[in-house]
């Protein structure tokens, strides 16, 4: 199972930009939108994030197909 951006359903790229909030939930840099109501817990590219959090590295693999 892959995960997806919440606001564009896209997958994540490896090399996109993505902020994670203070649930843990990832959505793209680019269709982030501050509200003033989310905490920002990280933020990084994707796949520095999976190799950081180790939660997101069972949601799916870059090079194993
Ligand atoms: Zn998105």
């Amino acid at each position: 199972m892959e995960i997806h951006c919440g606001n564009c359903h896209k997958e994540y790229e490896k090399s996109e930009y993505v902020v994670m909030d203070e649930f843990h939930s990832l959505i793209h840099l680019k269709c982030f939108k501050p509200t003033g109501f989310i905490k920002i817990k990280d933020h990084g590219t994707y796949g520095m994030m999976k190799e950081k959090y180790s939660f997101y590295r069972n949601l799916g693999n870059f090079d194993e197909e």
